[in-house]
């Protein structure tokens, strides 16, 4: 697999890779990614079962003994080297990383640099993670040990593969475990390309992450149910989560379940209410609304509501669709998604609602052609409809007016989800007052998505258990063992 070095990999057949090796699948079958941008096919990957998942166990398994034994500044060494690997490639990672998700180029390269991000920070917070010494009085000696779990399921969702691949193993790997990762069917091999560079010029050791392809109910069941495998994180839809918390229940292991939602973005009168249009027109625009965390339901004080709408109009207006350095967004990344995302406009058209319309094409002709959606408001939707309540997870965000701040914690806490939620005020009591009864993990203040890979985030309600990211990510992938002496 080492041939690899520019576009001319596109479109290749890429195996698994297992224990530093590529090797199809036991079945000897295959799937085809396709491009979203053009819908045309693309990479070839195994379709995995749970042969192949047995086979990654086993090399995760060998390879535990050796890795979580090592002193964590050697483990963090090998994560910094990755780290460096990563960046050397951007080419390469951002180029497939482009083909399998239409994302803008700008955009690509910029997740794999989060990628990358993510194996420099737990490279050296892994030093800092340390257990405590109790004090039990005189008698005793008594102190705590963070241990890895062992082999752990890492299993991905298509919307940002690097970055989210790696916002799992960085953290895994860094506290001592080994991992079967599982990308998305549609996505899968920019995962493929790291692992290999990982293990090729980065030094990580054959077994300590292994990528195994395939369908969620082939594969990634097979993962789930797998005797040996200690923890599983998960991201995606919450219909999967769910079925992923049922097994992970029954065998009693951990989980994390890092889900979706339908964050509200919630401006006061008294914000600077250009900044918060724009901020507010790519929070539902960035990825063209496939991510977790899109800010899909806007609350705007009704004071100043025509002033915002006026504002919004324009920025939406101005929304670029392609793969320039200007486009803000690109396609829906799979057909499925792309008919669902459309169904809801269409309703939202059939039932009355005002939509508001915008974005402007790079090339209306290649535009025709992909799974493009132009970004739409739906405007004073009411907080009983489907619009305001369901993740579309496409460029379509509500907008609902309201009054005092507790009318827009009423309606920014009635939802089934909790991930994230922004505020636009000049008034930073409010502010605080507001982050502190929101029901969601992580809130934003004057701009949206502020905060990176160093803050943790997880969801409340729909949106999940447990928490990625920041220092909290080692304490999901450790278990704290507390030895006493007497003395
Ligand atoms: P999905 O649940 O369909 O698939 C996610 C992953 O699970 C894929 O790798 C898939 O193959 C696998 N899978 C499917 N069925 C499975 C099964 N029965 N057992 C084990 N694995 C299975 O989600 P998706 O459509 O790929 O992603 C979109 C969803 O992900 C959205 O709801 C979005 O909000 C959510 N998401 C959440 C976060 C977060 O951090 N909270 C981030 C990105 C996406």
């Amino acid at each position: 697999m080492a041939e690899s070095t520019g576009p001319e990999a596109a479109f290749r057949t890429y195996g698994n890779f297992i224990a530093g090796r590529a090797c199809g699948a036991a079945g000897g079958e295959t799937l085809r990614e396709s491009d979203p941008r053009t819908g045309t096919p693309s990479f070839t990957i195994a379709r995995s079962d749970a042969r192949d998942v047995a086979l990654a166990v086993d090399a995760a398994e060998a390879a535990l003994s050796d890795w979580r034994g090592l002193r964590p500044v050697l483990r963090g060494r090998v994560l910094a080297r990755i780290a460096r690997v990563i960046t050397d490639n951007l080419d390469l990672l951002a180029g497939i990383e482009a083909v399998e998700t239409g994302k803008p180029d700008w955009h690509a390269r910029r997740d794999v640099e989060v990628a990358a991000n993510y194996f420099e920070y737990y490279s050296g917070l892994v030093n800092l993670y340390a257990g405590e010494v109790i004090n039990l009085g005189d008698a005793y000696h008594s102190y705590t040990r963070y241990e890895p779990y062992g082999a752990v399921g890492v299993i991905i969702p298509w919307n940002a593969p690097i970055n989210q691949a790696a916002r799992g193993i960085a953290p895994a790997i860094a506290a001592g475990n080994t991992v079967v990762a599982k990308p998305s069917e549609f996505t899968s091999v920019t995962l493929l390309e790291l692992a290999r560079l990982c293990v090729e010029d980065a030094g990580l050791p054959p077994g300590v992450l292994n990528v195994v392809t395939g369908y969620g109910h082939e594969a990634g069941d097979a993962l789930v149910r797998h005797p040996a495998i200690r923890k599983i994180a998960f991201t995606g839809s919450v219909k999967t989560g769910r079925a992923v918390g049922h097994i992970a229940a029954e065998r009693i292991i951990p989980v994390t379940l890092e889900l979706g939602d339908k964050s509200a973005n919630i401006v006061f009168a008294d914000a600077d209410l250009d900044a918060a249009a724009a901020g507010a027109v790519r929070a539902f625009t960035m990825n063209a609304g496939q991510i977790c965390s899109a800010g899909t339901r806007i609350l705007v004080q009704e004071s100043c509501k025509s002033a915002f709408v006026e504002r919004l109009g324009a920025h939406l207006q101005a929304v670029r669709i392609g793969r320039g350095a200007d486009c803000a967004m690109g396609p829906i990344i799979t057909p499925d998604q792309y008919t669902r995302v459309n169904g809801y406009l269409h309703a939202a058209d059939g039932s009355g609602f005002a939509v508001m319309r915008g974005g402007r094409f790079e090339d209306a002709e290649a535009a025709a052609k992909g799974l493009y959606v132009a970004p739409a408001v739906i405007l004073d939707a009411d907080p009983g409809s489907v619009f305001f309540r369901e993740e579309i997870f496409g460029p379509i965000a509500t907008l609902t007016g309201f009054g005092d701040a507790e009318d827009a914690l009423r309606l920014a806490n009635d939802s089934d989800y909790g991930l994230v939620a922004g505020v636009w005020t000049r008034d930073v009591s409010l502010a605080h007052r507001m982050a502190a009864r929101l029901e969601v993990g992580q809130v934003f203040v004057n701009e949206y998505l502020a905060g990176g890979i160093e803050t943790p985030f997880g969801g409340h309600k729909n949106s999940g258990i447990g928490r990625e990211k920041g220092i909290e990510a080692l304490k999901h992938y450790t278990h704290v063992k507390s030895v006493t002496l007497r003395i």
